[in-house]
């Protein structure tokens, strides 16, 4: 089923897009959480980590890897950063096309709420 995320991909609606590849597409957070927070989403549609299948290694890995390169980039390697992935309703997850919060700018807590 599409999601609103399906229509930043098609930029029928807008976002504030910080990395575009071929594979993957980064936006801030319309709503953020920390001075930083962003949202990394494969172009791919998966729905939740629950639909990952065999094949999917390489999607998983380049989100990551893309949330890690960005936070270097920006300069958030040194102090640190949150990266979390909600899953289905007790994970929080609101938005169903898997993306990986990218939380900066600011101590995080532990435990998360
Ligand atoms: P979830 O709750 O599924 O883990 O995270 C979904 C995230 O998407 C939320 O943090 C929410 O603020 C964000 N979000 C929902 N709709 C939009 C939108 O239209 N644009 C942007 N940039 N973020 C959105």
């Amino acid at each position: 089923m599409a999601t609103i995320f399906d229509k930043i991909i098609a930029r029928e609606i807008p976002a504030d897009i910080v990395h575009e590849d071929e594979h993957v597409l980064a936006f801030r957070d319309i709503n953020p959480q920390a001075p930083v927070h962003v949202l990394f989403i494969p172009k791919k549609p998966v729905a939740t980590l629950n639909e990952l299948a065999p094949g999917d290694e390489v999607l998983a890995g380049r989100l990551v890897m893309a949330a890690a390169a960005w936070a270097k980039k920006e300069g958030f390697a040194e102090n640190g950063y949150r990266v979390v992935f909600n899953t289905n309703r007790d994970g929080g997850q609101s938005v169903y096309h898997i993306h990986l919060h990218l939380l900066a700018g600011r101590a995080m807590h532990w435990p998360p709420g």
